[in-house]
């Protein structure tokens, strides 16, 4: 039997001409399938979320507009996405798919979730691309049912997880490591339980020098029961939204470095694909594909 994977090819949805492609996950699907990395009768498709798990991290209000279609003109601004029921479905089921993909992890070590990664979100609204962070909501549920109490949020986008640090500021339980570029998106940083800041055009050595450095102390003093990553491809040297220069082989090390950091503790990891915006979709796709690769080769 093969391994289960978590996607929809509901993610893929029309918001007109975009910077983010709807289409990438669903191409990053088809991929690892076409490659015989994933088979698809081993493809999990996530349902909806209840109102009561979004309400574990999200406000009512907020649950809401996304779920029932009232968000406004300022909402739809900031989260740089025009509402519609295929948006807000496909939003809501990514965040089942993170879960699913954290129970699996609980149970076999590994959950691969081709999609989620929606760590701008807020409690209250959503920004850059995110509405519902499932990160949150999983890491939330799993602490509520009594499956886990420490889990640990390894951020490896490009972006700051903004979102996910604001939602978990009061919850020493919940360790959000965030290392991204020091400039640009998000203007405006919350805090971290630890955020690492690398400049524009750090390349592949320096940036695997601050990832050995920081998050083995961090996965050591936190011991989380669980990690979720935020595998964001945005950190590639020919991203349009980021300006960290990293090489294809830069990226697959950061990835093998954290799936080998949790599997020699024993830690679960489930895995989300998070941002990713290469001029050719192409390349984004190889990108979130061999992140899945350096996971199922991890824990092969
Ligand atoms: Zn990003």
């Amino acid at each position: 039997m093969g391994r289960r994977w978590f996607h929809s090819p509901k993610y893929t949805v029309d918001v007109g001409a975009h910077t983010f492609p709807t289409v990438k996950f669903q191409r990053t699907a088809e991929s690892l399938v076409a490659k015989g990395l994933l088979q698809e009768k081993d493809r999990v498709e996530p349902t909806l979320p209840s109102r009561d798990e979004l309400k574990l991290v999200h406000t009512d209000e907020w649950c809401t507009r996304v779920l029932d279609g009232t968000m406004t003109l300022d909402d739809e601004l900031r989260a740089e996405l025009p509402w519609s029921r295929a948006l807000s479905d496909a939003h809501a089921l990514a965040v089942s798919g993170t879960l699913l993909a954290a129970r699996e992890a609980l149970a076999t070590g590994l959950g691969v979730h081709v999609g989620g990664g929606a760590h701008h979100a807020f409690a209250a609204y959503g920004e850059g691309f995110c509405l519902l962070n499932d990160l949150a909501v999983a890491a939330a549920k799993l602490r509520a049912e009594g499956a886990v109490k420490r889990v640990l949020i390894c951020d490896l986008d490009v972006h700051q997880g903004n979102g996910t640090a604001s939602i978990f500021k009061k919850n020493l339980d919940v360790f959000t490591f965030s290392m991204h570029q020091e400039e640009g998106y998000p203007k405006i940083r919350e805090r971290s339980s630890l955020d690492v800041e690398l400049p524009a055009g750090t390349r592949d050595r320096e940036y695997q020098d601050a990832l050995t450095d920081r998050l083995p102390g961090a996965l050591d003093a936190h011991r989380p029961d669980l990690v979720l990553y935020q595998a964001g491809a945005d950190v590639h040297e020919r991203d349009l939204l980021g300006g960290l220069k990293l090489t294809d082989k830069g990226v697959a090390a950061r990835d093998r470095f954290v799936f080998e950091a949790c599997l020699r503790r024993a830690i679960p990891i489930a895995l989300t694909l998070g941002g990713g915006y290469s001029p050719k979709i192409e390349d984004t796709i190889a990108l979130h594909a061999g992140t899945v690769k350096e996971a199922l080769s991890v824990f092969r």
